[in-house]
């Protein structure tokens, strides 16, 4: 049973200042040194999860092992410490509130008044606490979304402040604010950190540390000038300088020593050794290509970079698994139309078919795929990209032209794309699809069964539609191959096409997967593909 220390994260001055990488990247240097750290985001917002937001208003969602729809952060947080997360690991306002409420209609209260402080602190606490209980980390850090100063993040502010109070050195405090630079002064400034420090105060938190994002290096005159306007020790003020990559970032703040700063302030002994090889490797693999491919992302929110975020850095873990950059051509499905797929697809290696709901877009995604399937272009398709296959396949090989998923057509006459029993009574749309990790058998010497190398995987989901079995054997008569089953309910996983060099589709999304220290063999073996098909077609 270890004993767990909490570090906490706040940003300050503004938001999209990367909280997220440094959380993990101290999470990886916490590690290399042999403690066992877990990363938790705590969200202010009302929605119970970021299940039901739009990616235009917050991104990806980030599916867990245990089936959890989270924020995006926990990804960065799995690819960087190789650890699972789970729904502990993500917490919104909403769900606090819930569970209080659900308390209060049970009476537990036995009548008292049901306040902000204790009660919605107390259950803040208990959901930090929730994952030191565990006995299995020596670290918890969480992260708190938002700016300080916000209304809704008030009442984590305060739960810090009472958790340092009741803790004493257990806990740290890191907070990472903007120094700007005014290029008229050829200054940086300083000025927002000391108030974004300042409303901390009044809240009743003195960060322990204070991480400057910026664009110049901090020199000595700024450190101490935060140091002494923030009551910070100077070595306490630590540059976080914009990097080319988000996979610098933790050689920047071992640099800085971070790490080192976070135990001394907890009272932990340091160890001397920090197993950081591995990520080093990678680093200087990713940062010296002997290749570059193009891979086409067709998809309906390409012009957003969060939308597709676990897709975008599997990528780079499969490039960097073959000495090679991979640059994303981001293709919008809508506007793909019969007559330009050669000009948009020309330039391109392999091209991905995004997962999604609704029908915006569909069609394109479907030629798109056409144009990969008879063009022997390298063709991996995630979730909807693979539903999309099945419909594209059944429409021009089979000869079903209306086929169609019935969630685009109910009233297609052949709905190879379909709602299992279960999913077919369901009305809340919150936390009901097939969600997080199941089974799925490979068939041996199948192209799926080659790349993992071995029979049986597990991979997470996040849909409600599925392969419609009454087709199988039309499909498999005319060779696509069903190679991934799930053992327990026998739904279709995989498609792949045997006579195509490499034609491959999952229903589950093997991009929650990928990490630095394991890039998924999937994103590998496209990767590996495209860049074969790029050098026999001469470019
Ligand atoms: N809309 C499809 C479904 O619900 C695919 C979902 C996805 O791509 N994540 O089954």
């Amino acid at each position: 049973m270890k004993k767990t220390k909490y570090i906490f994260v706040t940003g300050g001055v503004t938001s999209s200042l990367g909280k997220g990488i440094i959380s993990a990247s101290l999470a990886k240097l916490l590690q290399g040194r042999g403690f066992a750290v877990t990363i938790q985001k705590l969200d202010p917002y009302i929605n119970v999860d970021p299940g039901t937001l739009n990616p235009y208003e917050h991104g990806e969602c980030y599916v867990t092992e245990d089936g959890a729809e989270t924020d995006l952060d926990l990804g960065h947080y799995e690819r960087f410490s190789n650890t699972p997360t789970s729904q502990a690991n993500n917490v919104t306002t909403g769900r606090i509130y819930q569970t209080v409420i659900e308390k209060e209609r049970k009476g537990e209260f036995l009548g008292t008044t049901v306040q902000v402080i204790p009660h919605i602190t107390d259950e803040i606490k208990r959901r930090i606490q929730l994952l030191g209980e565990t006995g299995k980390y020596d670290f918890v850090i969480t992260e708190i979304g938002g700016t300080v100063g916000d209304i809704e993040s008030f009442p984590f502010i305060e739960a810090i402040r009472q958790m340092r109070w009741e803790m004493g050195k257990d806990c740290a405090v890191i907070h990472l604010t903007l120094v700007p630079y005014l290029s008229a002064a050829g200054e940086l400034k300083t000025k927002p950190t000391q108030h974004s420090v300042k409303t901390m105060l009044e809240q009743g938190v003195q960060p322990d540390i204070i991480v400057c994002r910026t664009e110049h290096h901090l020199n000595e005159s700024v450190r101490s000038k935060i140091a002494q306007f923030c009551n910070v020790e100077l070595s306490s003020v630590i540059e976080s300088i914009d990097a080319g990559s988000i996979y610098e970032v933790p050689l920047l703040m071992l640099e800085e020593k971070l790490d080192v700063e976070v135990l001394r302030k907890t009272n932990t002994a340091i160890p001397q050794h920090i197993d950081i090889e591995n990520w080093k490797s990678f680093l200087n693999r990713l940062l010296n290509p002997l290749n570059t491919v193009t891979i086409a992302l067709v998809g309906k929110y390409v012009e957003l970079k969060d939308a597709y975020k676990s897709i975008h850095e599997s990528l780079i873990h499969g490039g960097v698994a073959n000495e090679c950059t991979v640059n994303v051509k981001h293709v919008h499905s809508e506007l793909i139309e019969g007559e330009n797929l050669e000009d948009i697809f020309r330039d391109v290696d392999g091209i991905l078919v995004a997962p999604g709901f609704g029908p915006r877009g569909i069609e394109g995604k479907i030629s798109a795929i056409r144009y990969a399937r008879e063009n022997n272009i390298p063709f991996f398709g995630i979730c909807l990209g693979m539903q999309c296959a099945v419909v594209e396949f059944s429409r021009n090989v089979l000869g079903y032209r209306d086929a169609h998923s019935s969630e685009m057509n109910p009233a297609t006459s052949h709905p190879v794309i379909d709602l299992i029993p279960e999913q077919k009574n369901i009305e809340n749309m919150g936390g009901t699809m097939r969600l997080g990790a199941y089974n799925c058998r490979l068939e041996a010497g199948s192209k799926a069964f080659e790349l993992y190398g071995e029979l049986l995987i597990s991979e997470r989901h996040r849909h409600r539609y599925e392969f419609n079995n009454e087709y199988r054997k039309a499909f498999i008569e005319n060779g696509m191959h069903l190679s991934g089953i799930n053992p327990e309910n026998d739904l279709v996983e995989i498609i792949e096409l045997s006579s195509h060099p490499w034609y491959i589709g999952v229903q589950f999304h093997p991009e929650f997967k990928s990490t630095v220290a394991r890039p998924h063999p999937l994103f590998k073996g496209f990767i590996a593909a495209s860049l074969q098909y790029q050098k026999s077609s001469g470019r």
